[in-house]
C-alpha cells in the first residue's frame, strides 16, 4: 500500500476505521481497504466473475489512492450499515404526511452517511388555505426548517455531518423569502439553497416582460413580478451570503436520460446529481495527480482506472442496502453512477500548466472527455456481462449500457484528503493552511514545497509566513513560474472558473461541483454576470462565494458545495 500521510491517519482514524462496542479502533487502514474491496467484489460472484481476483484489483486502485469511492462506502462496505450512497433526492408532496414522511426518511439516510435533496416547489404558499383545518399554511421556508432542526440532532450521532439541498421553483409565490432566508444567522445552517429557474423565466428577463408567480396547488397566478429584479434580489443574497446558488432545470431536464420515468426537480447537497425523486447516486473520484508520467498524463493507466472505477460503482449498487424500499426499488431500475475526477490542480502543476491559463481549459476538456468515453465503454462491457439497467430501452441510451449515467465531478471534501490531492477540480485556497475539521488538520502542498526547495529557498521559513493567505502572488521571493502555478481560488478571475467549469460540464452526463470565487470588491451586478455567463455556458447549476461573505453553505470551512 502507498504510504498515507499524516492528515490522511487522522482522517481514517477518526471517522472511517471500524471501531468496537468501546470505541477503540479494531481496523488498520490496509484492513479498511481489504474490507471494502471484499465487500464489493463479493457482487461478482452473481455474475460469475471471478471474486478474489476482482478483490485485489480493487484493494490496489483504492490503497494507491488511484480511485476512491465516496465515503459512505469507505465507511460503510461490509459493516452492519451497508448503505453506500452518498446523494439522494426526496419527494415532499404538498400534505403533512408527505412532508413528515420526507423527514423520517431524511433522519434514516442522514444516519447512513447520505445527504438529501428535496424540491420544496410543490408546497402552497405562506397564508394559503389549509382546508382541513380551516386553517393558514406556513409555507415552504417554515417547512424547510423543521428538517433543519432533524438533521442538527441526527448530526450529533453521526461520523459525517448530515447535508441537505433545498430547492424551490422561481416561479412559487414564496420565492423571495425562500431566497433572502439565509441573510438571517444561524437559519437553515444544514441546507444549501437552490433557486429553479427555467427558460420562461430567462425569456422573460430577456423579453423584459413580467414573469407570473403561481400557486402550485391551484396552478393560480398569484401575482407578477419583474424577473430582472428577481435575479438581483438572487445575486444580492448570493453576493451577502454564498447562497443561494441557480439550477438551470431546463438544461438539466435535457440531459434527464429516463425522461419516462419522471422530471428532474432537485440535486442532492453539493450540486453535482440531479436526481429523480427516489433516487440515489454512488459517487467515486479517480486521483489525476496519480495518472501523471513525467509532465504528461497517463492515458493507458487513466483507462484502467476508470474502467474498475465503474466497476467499482456498479458491484456498490448491487450491495447497498436502501433505508426507503421507494428509493432501493428506482436505484435497481436506474443503477446511476458517478465516476468523477479530483487532483485536477496538482495535475497542472505536473503539466507545468497554470490554471488561470487557456491551457487548463484545454487539459479539463482533454481529460474529461477521456474518463468520460471511458466510463461509458466500460458500462457497456458490463451491460454485455450482467444486462443493461432495467429502464435502458425507454430511455435515451442508444446502446445497452449498465447505468443510466456514469459521470459526476464531486466536491471530494474528505475523500481528497485521503488521497493527498487537491479537491475535485477546484483551484487550491493556500500553499499552507489549517483546516478547521476535526480538531484542526495541517495541509501543506506538497508540489509547492518540492518546487520551492529545488529553487534553494527554505520551505519551512516560507510556509510558516504563507500560512493561511489566499495568495502567493505578493510574495517577492518566489520565482514568477512557480508563482503562477499555484494561484489560488482567489487569484483567478471569475470567468475562468466558469470557463473550466463548462469545460467538465460538456463531457459529464450529471453535474459538476464548483464554486465560483469573487473577490470582496466584487459587486451584485457581477454575481449576476456570473449567472448569466453560467447560462450562457450550459452549466446545470451555479454556486458563486465572494471573498469575505457570511459563509451560510453547509460545508463549508473552505467555502464550496
Ligand atoms: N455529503 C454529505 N455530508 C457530508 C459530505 C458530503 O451528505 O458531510 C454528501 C453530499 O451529497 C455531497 C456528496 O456527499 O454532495 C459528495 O461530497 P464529497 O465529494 O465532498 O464527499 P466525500 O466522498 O469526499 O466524503
Amino acid at each position: 500500500m502507498a504510504s498515507l500521510d499524516s492528515v490522511a491517519r487522522t482522517v481514517l482514524r477518526r471517522r472511517y476505521l471500524r471501531r468496537d462496542e468501546t470505541g477503540e479502533v479494531v481496523e488498520t487502514p490496509d484492513e479498511l481497504f481489504h474490507r471494502v474491496a471484499a465487500d464489493l467484489a463479493s457482487a461478482e460472484a452473481a455474475f460469475g466473475g471471478d471474486v478474489d481476483a476482482t478483490e485485489a484489483r480493487f484493494h490496489e486502485v483504492m490503497a494507491e489512492r488511484l480511485f476512491l469511492p465516496n465515503s459512505p462506502t469507505l465507511m460503510n462496505a461490509g459493516t452492519d450499515l451497508q448503505q453506500l450512497a452518498a446523494c439522494f433526492v426526496l419527494p415532499v408532496e404538498d400534505s403533512i404526511e408527505s412532508i413528515f414522511e420526507a423527514l423520517s426518511q431524511t433522519a434514516c439516510i442522514h444516519q447512513s452517511g447520505g445527504g438529501t435533496g428535496f424540491s420544496f416547489s410543490k408546497l402552497r404558499p405562506e397564508g394559503d388555505v389549509v382546508g382541513k383545518t380551516g386553517g393558514v399554511a406556513s409555507g415552504p421556508v417554515s417547512f424547510m426548517q423543521i428538517f433543519d432542526s432533524a438533521t442538527e440532532q441526527i448530526k450529533q450521532g453521526g461520523r459525517r455531518r448530515g447535508a441537505n439541498m433545498g430547492v424551490l421553483h422561481v416561479s412559487h409565490p414564496d420565492v423571495e423569502t425562500f431566497v433572502s432566508a439565509k441573510g438571517e444567522a444561524d437559519v437553515l445552517r444544514n441546507f444549501n439553497l437552490s433557486v429553479a429557474t427555467d427558460a420562461a423565466f430567462w425569456d422573460a428577463i430577456d423579453a423584459g416582460e413580467p414573469y407570473d408567480l403561481v400557486n402550485p396547488r391551484t396552478d393560480e397566478i398569484v401575482r407578477q413580478v419583474d424577473p430582472e429584479a428577481l435575479l438581483e434580489l438572487v445575486a444580492e443574497m448570493a453576493w451577502e451570503t454564498g447562497d443561494p446558488g441557480v439550477l438551470f432545470l431546463d438544461t438539466i431536464e435535457a440531459a434527464n436520460p429516463t425522461p419516462q420515468l419522471g422530471h428532474i426537480e432537485a440535486t442532492n447537497p453539493c450540486g453535482e446529481v440531479p436526481l429523480l425523486p427516489y433516487e440515489a447516486c454512488v459517487l467515486g473520484s479517480v486521483n489525476l495527480a496519480a495518472h501523471v508520467d513525467g509532465e504528461t498524463v497517463d492515458w493507458d493507466r487513466l483507462r484502467e482506472t476508470v474502467h474498475l472505477g465503474v466497476r467499482v460503482l456498479d458491484d456498490a449498487i448491487e450491495r447497498s442496502t436502501f433505508p426507503v424500499p421507494e428509493i432501493a426499488e428506482r436505484v435497481a431500475e436506474t443503477r446511476k453512477v458517478g465516476v468523477g475526477v479530483m487532483g485536477f490542480h496538482d495535475l497542472l502543476v505536473d503539466l507545468r500548466v497554470p490554471y488561470g491559463s487557456p491551457a487548463a481549459v484545454e487539459v479539463a476538456e482533454a481529460v474529461m472527455r477521456f474518463v468520460h468515453d471511458e466510463a461509458w465503454a466500460a458500462s457497456r462491457q458490463l451491460a454485455e456481462e450482467r444486462g443493461p439497467f432495467p429502464a435502458w430501452e425507454s430511455s435515451v441510451h442508444e446502446t445497452p449500457v449498465r447505468n443510466a449515467t456514469t459521470t459526476t465531478v464531486a466536491p471530494t471534501g474528505t475523500i481528497s484528503l485521503l488521497a493527498g490531492c487537491s479537491a475535485g477540480i477546484e483551484p487550491i485556497y493556500n500553499v499552507a493552511y489549517t483546516k478547521h475539521v476535526l480538531g484542526g488538520l495541517e495541509i501543506r502542498n506538497d508540489r509547492f514545497v518540492d518546487m520551492v526547495e529545488a529553487r534553494g529557498l527554505d520551505a519551512e521559513v516560507l510556509l510558516e509566513d504563507l500560512h493561511d493567505r489566499t495568495t502567493i502572488q505578493d510574495v517577492e521571493s518566489i520565482p514568477d513560474d512557480v508563482k503562477r502555478l499555484f494561484q489560488t481560488a482567489h487569484d483567478l478571475p471569475p470567468r475562468q472558473h466558469l470557463a473550466v467549469q463548462a469545460a467538465f460540464q460538456r463531457h459529464t452526463d450529471n453535474a459538476v461541483s464548483k464554486t465560483v470565487n469573487l473577490p470582496a470588491s466584487a459587486s451584485v451586478a457581477d454575481v449576476e454576470s456570473v449567472f448569466r455567463t453560467a447560462r450562457e455556458l450550459d452549466l446545470k447549476g451555479v454556486t458563486v462565494f465572494r471573498s469575505g461573505a457570511s459563509t451560510g453553505q453547509v460545508l463549508g470551512e473552505a467555502p464550496r458545495r
